[in-house]
C-alpha cells in the first residue's frame, strides 16, 4: 500500500501544536516503526534551524526518500529517521532546547529511531564536547574537539577510503570537529588524518565532514539502509 498523499509530501508549514500535546501523541515507542511497514518512500526529518539542511533534502530526494524540515516537535510526526545537519552547533543546540526538540530527539533515538549527524550534527550527537565544552544529546559515545582541524575558512576536500565502497569517498571538511576518542562498540567506517571521521553504533551515524555537499550518495544511502534494517527488525520483533 502506498502512503497517502498527505504523508508522502514534505511539509514545512505545520499548525502549531502545544509541546505537551505533541509529546503525548507523537513520541510513543514504535510509532515510526509501525509506519515503516508500509510501502512507499521513507520519510526523514531534517532539523532545519540553520546550516545546510537543504543539501540533505536534495540528496534524499535523489535517493527516492521524502524529507520534512523539522523546526518543532510536531514536525517529527511520522518521521522514520532524523538528520542533524552541519552549521553552528551552539546555535542549533540552543534552538533544540528552546523548541523541546532536544528531549524529543533523544526519545526518538532511545526507541531505536535512526539519527544521522554531519559536522555540527556530529558534535550534537557526541557524549563529550571540547573546545569549548558544550552540552550535547549524548547519543554516541565519543569525545569531539570542535574546530579540531584548525580554523578552515574555505572548505578542504579529501578523498579517503571507507568501509562503505571500493573507491575513495569525497569528504568536504568545513571547520569540522576531530573525533578524539570513541567508546566501546563504535564502528569506525572512515578516517581522516588518522582520526575517525565516519562512525556508527546501532541506530546512530555521525560524519565530521559533509557528504551532502558532494555528488556521492554513499553515506546517505547507508543511513537509509540502517533505517530500513532497524525498522524491519522492529517489525519482526513486534
Ligand atoms: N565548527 C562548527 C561547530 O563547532 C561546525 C562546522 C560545520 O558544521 N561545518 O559547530
Amino acid at each position: 500500500m502506498r502512503r497517502s498523499k498527505k504523508n508522502s509530501k514534505a511539509k514545512s508549514n505545520q499548525k502549531p501544536v502545544s509541546r505537551a500535546a505533541a509529546k503525548r501523541t507523537l513520541l510513543r515507542p514504535g510509532r515510526f516503526v509501525a509506519r515503516n511497514t508500509e510501502k512507499g518512500p521513507m520519510r526523514i526529518g531534517i532539523v532545519a534551524v540553520q546550516g545546510d539542511f537543504a543539501a540533505h533534502a536534495a540528496m534524499l530526494r535523489r535517493l527516492g526518500a521524502d524529507s520534512v524540515e523539522v523546526r518543532t516537535v510536531s514536525d517529527l510526526e511520522g518521521c522514520e529517521g532524523i538528520i542533524l545537519p552541519g552549521g553552528e552547533s551552539t546555535t542549533q543546540l540552543q534552538f533544540l532546547r528552546e523548541e523541546g526538540l532536544f528531549d524529543a530527539i533523544r526519545q526518538f533515538a532511545s526507541h531505536g529511531g535512526p539519527v544521522f549527524g554531519t559536522c555540527a550534527g556530529a558534535i550534537l550527537l557526541a557524549t563529550k564536547v571540547k573546545n569549548p565544552p558544550q552540552e550535547s544529546l549524548g547519543l554516541l559515545d565519543m569525545t569531539v574537539l570542535r574546530n579540531g582541524y584548525g580554523r578552515q575558512l574555505a572548505s578542504d576536500v579529501f578523498f579517503e577510503r571507507t568501509k562503505l565502497k571500493k573507491d575513495p569517498l569525497e569528504m568536504v571538511f568545513i571547520r569540522g570537529p576531530i573525533i578524539e576518542e570513541t567508546g566501546k562498540g563504535i564502528s569506525i567506517l572512515a578516517t581522516h588524518e588518522g582520526k575517525a571521521a565516519l562512525v556508527e553504533k546501532g541506530n546512530i551515524l555521525a560524519a565530521t565532514f559533509h557528504p551532502e555537499l558532494t555528488d556521492d550518495p554513499t553515506v546517505h544511502e547507508h543511513f537509509l539502509d540502517m533505517a530500513a534494517k532497524g525498522a524491519a527488525q522492529a517489525a519482526s520483533a513486534s
